[in-house]
C-alpha cells in the first residue's frame, strides 16, 4: 500500500504515445510510482526495463514496473493511451468505433480495482473517448480529463513564437474545440504578453491577418503532416500529458486547454471539448469562459455539433 504522499500513475497503453509520456515523466521526475499495462504484456515489461535503466540518470528515484489492473486501486491517476492510432488519410473520428471497444474492456478492469483518482485520456478521437470514460465510469466530470487541444495550443504558440521571434511561453493564444478538423483559434483572445496579436501583427512589417489564418491551418494540419512523414506523432503529446500531470500533482491551478465536459458554458451541454480550464489536484477545477466574438462562438458551436453528431451515429 503506498503512502499518501506518493504520486502513483497507472499508464494503460505502452505504444508510442504512452512511452513518450513515460519518458517525459521520468525526465521531469513527475511521479514516484509508474505502473505500465499493455495488452502486449511483454512490451510493457520491456518498456519498464528500458525506462528503469534511465533512473540512475534522472533527478529522482521513480519506481517503474509492468503491472496489473489491480494496481489501479490506489493510483492517483490512470492514464489511457491504449488503442489504435490514426493511419495516413484517416480522420480521428474514424477511430471511434474500434477504440470504444478497447476502452470498454480496459475500464471494466480499472473500475473493478476500486480506482477513484483522475483519468487522463489521450486516445483518439480524444474528446469522444473522454466522454466515453465519463459515461462508463460515472466519475464526476472534473475527474475525467481529455488532452483536448493542449497539444494544438502548444503547436500554435510554437509557430507564433517563430513568426514574431518571441518566446512561445509569452504567446497567450489558444486552440479551442474538437482535437481535430473543426478546431479553431479565437484570435480575438490571442495576446503576446499583454498586447493583442492583432495589434502586434499590424505593427509588424508585412504581417496580415491572412498570415495568422495560415498559421491556424498549419496547426490544424500538423498531425496529418507528421503522420505522412513518420507514421505517428508522440513526443509533443507526451510532453503535453506530462504538463497536465505536473499541474495536477503540483496543485498548480494552471490554465490548460484540455477536453472538459461543458455544462452550460458557452451555451453547450453534456459534451467534452477542448476549452481553457483551471487544472489542479482535483482535476478540472473549473472551465474558463472566454469572451468569444459571434463568429468564434459559432465555430465552437459547430465543433460541438460535429462531435455530438458522430457520437450519436455511434
Ligand atoms: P500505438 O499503436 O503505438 O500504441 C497503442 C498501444 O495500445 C499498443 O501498445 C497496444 O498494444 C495497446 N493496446 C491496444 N489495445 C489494448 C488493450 N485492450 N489493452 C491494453 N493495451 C492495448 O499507438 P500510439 O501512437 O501510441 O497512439 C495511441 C493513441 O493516442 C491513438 O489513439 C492515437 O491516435 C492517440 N494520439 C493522441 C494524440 C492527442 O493529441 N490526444 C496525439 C497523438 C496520438
Amino acid at each position: 500500500m503506498k503512502g499518501n504522499d506518493r504520486r502513483k500513475i497507472v499508464l494503460v497503453g505502452t505504444g508510442m504515445v504512452g512511452t513518450s509520456y513515460a519518458y517525459a515523466l521520468l525526465n521531469q521526475n513527475l511521479c514516484d510510482e509508474l505502473v505500465l499495462i499493455d495488452i502486449n504484456q511483454k512490451k510493457a515489461e520491456g518498456e519498464a526495463m528500458d525506462l528503469n535503466h534511465g533512473v540512475p540518470f534522472s533527478g529522482g528515484n521513480m519506481e517503474i514496473y509492468a503491472g496489473e489492473y489491480t494496481d489501479c486501486h490506489d493510483a492517483d491517476m490512470v492514464v489511457l493511451t491504449a488503442g489504435l492510432p490514426q493511419k495516413e488519410g484517416q480522420s480521428r473520428l474514424d477511430l471511434l468505433r474500434e477504440n470504444r471497444k478497447v476502452f470498454h474492456t480496459i475500464l471494466e478492469s480499472v473500475l473493478e480495482s476500486g480506482f477513484h483518482g483522475i483519468f487522463l485520456v489521450a486516445t483518439n478521437p480524444v474528446d469522444l473517448m473522454a466522454r466515453i470514460v465519463y459515461e462508463i465510469s460515472g466519475f464526476p466530470p472534473g475527474k475525467v480529463i481529455g488532452t483536448g487541444t493542449a497539444l494544438d495550443t502548444a503547436r500554435l504558440r510554437y509557430l507564433l513564437g517563430e513568426k514574431f521571434m518571441i518566446d512561445p511561453r509569452n504567446m497567450h493564444a489558444y486552440v479551442m474545440g474538437e482535437h481535430g478538423d473543426s478546431e479553431f483559434v479565437p484570435w480575438s483572445q490571442a495576446m503576446m504578453a499583454t498586447k493583442p496579436i492583432f495589434e502586434l501583427c499590424s505593427e509588424t512589417e508585412g504581417c496580415h491577418f491572412q498570415e495568422l489564418l495560415e498559421v491556424e491551418e498549419e496547426v490544424r494540419m500538423a498531425a496529418y503532416k507528421i503522420i505522412e512523414a513518420k507514421k505517428a506523432t508522440y513526443y509533443g503529446i507526451g510532453m503535453a500529458m506530462a504538463r497536465i500531470t505536473k499541474a495536477i500533482f503540483g496543485n498548480e491551478h494552471s490554465v490548460l486547454t484540455v477536453s472538459a465536459m461543458l455544462q452550460g458554458e458557452y451555451g453547450e451541454k453534456d459534451i467534452f471539448i477542448g476549452v481553457p480550464c483551471v487544472v489542479n489536484r482535483l482535476g478540472i477545477a473549473r472551465i474558463i469562459e472566454c469572451t468569444l466574438g459571434p463568429e468564434e462562438k459559432n465555430r465552437l458551436h459547430l465543433s460541438c455539433e460535429t462531435l455530438s453528431q458522430t457520437y450519436q451515429e455511434l
